[in-house]
């Protein structure tokens, strides 16, 4: 008789996975699925009868390699677009559409998250404004990569030059991804979005759902900060075919869950890139407190920060200068405990989801 003793793989520990599928991507003999779990991410399952223990995925996993408190940061930059309905539609100051415009004008592939018909959220690639123009926006539930790190190898290796946008773990998967493999990444800059966690598709699916129960029809837009009520009041803009609804968060049943961190990712409680050691060529997020350092550049529309991390970072920052307002800043006055350090776990965290698992998303709104 024959046993078989396999090694447990770490990849596959919740606490060692952010669902970035550079595992899944790197495997030789493609024996790694990604699949949903309860809470509605997605982790690594091993067919362990194709598995042949080649450490590939474990080597590759950007979470099993040691973190670094290296700075990276060169630069930091305050930046709002000039273009007043850019700064409307963006979340922030509206960086990412001054920066993809001008990757998409080279001819290149711009890669994005974006909400699909059914209001998923996954990466996709742009290689038209139209396309691009999807993935404007910050969606707050974790976006699906799955097959979208061969799809960068493969514009890369036919010499497409590729702007990756996404959260810090998801470039770092990205990059680790790209190393293992030796593509050559001269023509590929990324950019990281700053990141407090990313929620459940599980609670997001849910929510719609309730919120299709009582208007009766599906929703089939949804701008998580919308600036009706200014930048720093965002609110959840849904719409359907019939109505249109703007939630301040305070008053919305799914961002209370998010911004109270009850939705976010196991790992994202022991995040490796909430740090100055920025995976991004470039990383960006809002610049709360520019009211009080640096009063006359505040704009209620929204401020963005750029952190400029690499000599890539610095000649696209320079391609795209002339679209913004530009002031040149310090880490001290952007700095945003994302950059220092992860978020915590809350309290009631477990037992939030031990009740979820019972009654699901509308007892939790009462
Ligand atoms: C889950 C999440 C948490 C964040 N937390 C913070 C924070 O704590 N502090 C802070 O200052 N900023 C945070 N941000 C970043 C901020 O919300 C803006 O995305 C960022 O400032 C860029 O805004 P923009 O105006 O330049 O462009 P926008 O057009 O508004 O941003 C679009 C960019 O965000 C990316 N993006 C949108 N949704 C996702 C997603 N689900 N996963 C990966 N990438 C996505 C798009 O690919 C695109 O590159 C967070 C973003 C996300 C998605």
């Amino acid at each position: 008789m024959f046993y078989t003793f396999y090694m447990a793989i770490q990849i596959t520990e919740e606490k060692n996975c952010t669902g970035c599928t550079a595992c899944q991507a790197v495997c030789p003999v493609s024996c790694i699925a990604m699949q949903e779990d309860a809470k509605g991410f997605l982790y690594p399952s091993v067919d362990y009868d194709l598995c042949i223990e080649c450490g590939l995925c474990e080597r590759t996993c950007p979470l099993l390699k040691p973190i670094s408190q290296e700075n990276k940061v060169l630069s930091v930059y305050a930046a709002k677009a000039k273009d007043k309905e850019i700064l409307r539609k963006s979340s922030s100051g509206g960086m990412f559409i001054p920066l993809s415009d001008a990757m998409l004008k080279e001819g290149g592939v711009v890669y994005g998250a974006a909400f699909n018909p059914l209001m998923e959220v996954s990466h996709c690639r742009c290689t038209t404004f139209t396309e691009r123009d999807r993935c404007v926006g910050s969606k707050y539930v974790q976006s699906n990569l799955v097959g979208v790190l061969d799809q960068v190898k493969k514009d890369l290796n036919e010499k497409r030059p590729v702007l990756f946008t996404g959260t810090p773990c998801q470039v770092a998967g990205l990059l680790s991804f790209l190393a293992q493999t030796n593509t050559d990444t001269s023509l590929l800059v990324c950019c990281d979005v700053f990141c407090f966690g990313v929620p459940s598709p599980k609670v997001w699916k849910d929510y719609l759902k309730q919120v299709e129960r009582e208007k009766g029809e599906p929703v089939k837009e949804a701008f998580f900060r919308d600036k009706t009520y200014g930048w720093a009041d965002f609110s959840l803009r849904l719409e359907t075919e019939h109505t249109a609804s703007v939630e301040k968060n305070n008053e919305n049943a799914y961002m209370q869950l998010f911004l109270q961190r009850l939705i976010n990712r196991p790992s994202c409680f022991d995040c490796h890139f909430s740090n100055l050691d920025r995976k991004g060529d470039l990383s960006i997020g809002d610049y709360w407190g520019i009211e009080h350092s640096m009063p006359d550049f505040f704009e209620s529309n929204g401020v963005s920060v750029t952190l400029v991390n690499s000599q890539k970072g610095k000649a696209w920052m320079e391609k795209i200068k002339d679209t913004l307002s530009l002031r040149e800043s310090n880490l001290n006055d952007c700095m945003q405990p994302v950059l220092s350090g992860p978020t915590a776990q809350p309290i009631g965290y477990e037992s939030f989801w031990k009740q979820y698992a019972r009654s699901g998303f509308g007892e939790e709104r009462t």
